[in-house]
């Protein structure tokens, strides 16, 4: 399986049935702002090239963001500050990301979630996290060659994706989610170490309140470039 496999396949997957309801649903009604366009309506494939050595692990797709336009953090406020970031880091070639075909290009990065279709109120099931976990899974391993680091937004993507990381040795009990945690993993056959660095999400709730600044985030990519070395 390569990546661009495992993105396609990701797409046609209709394993909870609340949430292909909901991104079918929300992509019918639309907002009124975004009438005019076709909705993604699916599940969003990670993002990035597939030699990456820093991943981001968010939440889920927003329902008018991702799950508009069919890629991750594309066409919203949360991903307009993770965008803006990531480029001030140089590791986009662009402060901003409206759409697919918009010439955006990551470096070195790749963008993700444990749970690829939106949900309803940003809240995923349990029973649905546990669902999508083998997608998060192939693609860890898939990008296992050249992953060093992980940049996980919020709680929910850091108790999400500690199960997922089958090729690092996670310590029990787990570690717990901070904003500047770090958590360095061995992997189990002697291979490279990775990073988890736990961030707040980049919601506008976050965002908006001053919870997450521009600089808290521009310090945690900055730590992330290090140990990927980049
Ligand atoms: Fe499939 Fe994941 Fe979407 Fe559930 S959340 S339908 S497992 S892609």
């Amino acid at each position: 399986e390569t990546l661009d496999e495992l993105d396609h396949a990701v797409t046609t997957c209709r394993a909870c049935p609340r949430l292909v309801a909901w991104r079918e649903q929300v992509a019918v009604e639309k907002r009124a702002a975004f009438r005019d366009q076709t909705y993604w309506g699916r599940p969003v494939p990670g993002f990035g090239p597939a030699d990456a050595r820093i991943a981001i692990v968010g939440l889920a797709p927003a329902a008018h963001g991702a799950n508009r336009t069919g890629r991750m953090f594309t066409g919203d406020r949360s991903g307009d500050f993770l965008y803006a970031a990531l480029h001030a880091a140089g590791l986009a070639s662009q402060p901003t990301s409206t759409h697919i075909g918009d010439g955006l290009t990551l470096y070195g990065v790749r963008i993700t979630a444990p749970v690829r279709c939106a949900p309803p109120e940003n809240k995923p099931t349990p029973a649905e996290r546990d669902n999508c976990r083998h997608w998060l899974v192939r693609e860890l391993a898939l990008l296992r060659p050249t992953l060093r680091c992980v940049v996980v937004l919020g709680a929910f993507g850091w108790q999400a994706l500690l199960p997922a990381l089958a090729s690092w040795q996670v310590p029990v009990p787990r570690p717990k989610f901070a904003h500047g945690a770090v958590v360095r993993l061995p992997a189990v056959d002697g291979g490279p170490d990775l990073t988890l660095l736990g961030c707040y999400h980049v919601s506008q709730q976050n965002t908006f309140t001053g919870k997450l600044t521009v600089g808290m985030l521009a310090d945690i990519l900055t730590t992330a470039k290090d140990h990927a070395g980049l």
